[in-house]
């Protein structure tokens, strides 16, 4: 209680915010919300659960948010046995909080976990962690319009193992921060490149898996996205597209989001077939594209298809749908239609507007909490 109070009035001398924003009802961090980024904001708590030895998960609590401690021979550090996942909370404008979907991040991490030999949590204990920990965390989900709070979730092999074996123990924590809208007000359409170098899943491997490994190189799943990010960055692209593996010729994913093309009234995005993460988004936006009166295609889309398009974007928990602007492929860069008339700002409005309480849903996606 001390704390609130000396925070409320921390912040009332310094920002001046009381104000703009109805402190009167909600209480807020000490977070300049005008100015939020998308990197890491240290929020007050996060949530621990630990496996017991038989690989059962039982009680988890909140703690402060800080370090943890690891053996130096955790599963983790030494195979990379990790998975994790990725929602947001909204803030409603009469306060309350909204969670989307939760339970299809919980059953993909169940998915996920089985498939890197891993135990998993229930749904329900799932659920129970989010909601703790975005209410513990309250005052740090942005008002109403200037952001969410982003939550992650991680299931890491913690145990002490020597021979490649799955972990003998295994520890969930979710932590969350504040992030910005990322499709701010004229944020710019991204400038993809598309990778014909580096595969980020090869067939049998684990890259529909939301796991840690997919992200750095890895040896099994050949997946090498920091290294091709960092050099389509360097070479002023936004994000890397990938083709499939086996023939270096149908669209994958971006680094972290799902792709969609649109033709006309057809909307198609690359089927799940392994090889790619099947995104909450993109599955949602499916479904909002069809209630829109578009046919939304899951199909194989051939790379060539790309200087047909008349439209692209990308679908994931942290961007929503963010708009394309151009593809550079073979030395050769194609343009997209972009601005209001576009498809792409349609679905993106209904799935925030859906995500917010700004529209009403019938089709149980939000789970409203205090
Ligand atoms: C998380 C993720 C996505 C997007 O999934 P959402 O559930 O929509 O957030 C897409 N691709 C990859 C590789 C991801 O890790």
């Amino acid at each position: 209680m001390l704390e609130v109070i000396l925070r409320y009035y921390k912040k009332q001398l310094a920002t001046g915010y009381l104000g703009s924003y109805d402190l009167d009802k909600h209480e807020y961090a000490d977070v300049d919300w005008d100015n939020l980024g998308s990197g890491l904001v240290q929020t007050d708590y996060m949530y621990i659960m630990k496996s017991s030895n038989d690989g059962k998960f039982e009680q988890g609590q909140l703690s402060r948010y800080g370090n943890i401690e690891l053996n130096p021979a955790a599963a983790v550090l030494n195979y990379g046995q990790a998975i994790y996942e990725g929602t947001k909370a909204d803030r409603k404008r009469d306060g309350k909080l909204l969670l989307f979907r939760l339970d299809q991040n919980a059953i993909r991490m169940k998915i996920s976990a089985e498939r890197m030999c891993m135990p998993s949590l229930s749904v329900d204990q799932f659920i129970d962690a989010v909601k703790q920990t975005a209410q513990a965390n309250k005052c740090w989900v942005p008002p109403p319009g200037k952001g969410s709070l982003y939550i992650r979730l991680l299931l890491i092999g913690s145990g002490p193992i020597l021979g490649l074996a799955p972990s003998p123990e295994y520890t969930f924590l979710v932590y969350a921060s504040p992030v910005r809208n990322y499709f701010k007000e004229g944020s710019a359409p991204l400038n993809i490149f598309v990778e014909e170098e580096y595969d980020r899943a090869s067939r049998g491997g684990a890259g529909g898996v939301k796991g840690s490994t997919n992200y750095a190189p890895a040896s099994r799943i050949i997946t090498t996205v920091l290294k091709a990010l960092t050099r389509a960055k360097s070479r002023g692209f936004s994000d890397v597209l990938y083709l499939d593996s086996v023939h270096n010729k149908n669209l994958e994913e971006v680094s972290s989001c799902n792709i969609f093309i649109v033709k006309d009234n057809v909307i198609s995005t690359p089927a799940t077939s392994g090889t790619i993460l099947s995104g909450v988004t993109r599955k949602s936006v499916i479904e909002i594209a069809r209630d829109h009166g578009y046919q939304a295609e899951e199909r194989v889309i051939p790379v060539d298809e790309l200087s047909e398009a008349d439209e692209v974007f990308c679908t994931g928990t942290a961007v929503g749908v963010a708009i394309v602007g151009s593809i550079s492929y073979k030395g050769q860069r194609m343009e997209y239609k972009t601005g209001a008339k576009t498809v792409s700002p349609q679905l993106y409005s209904t799935l925030v507007g859906i995500q917010t309480g700004q529209i009403e849903e019938k089709k149980g996606w939000i789970m409203e909490i205090d």
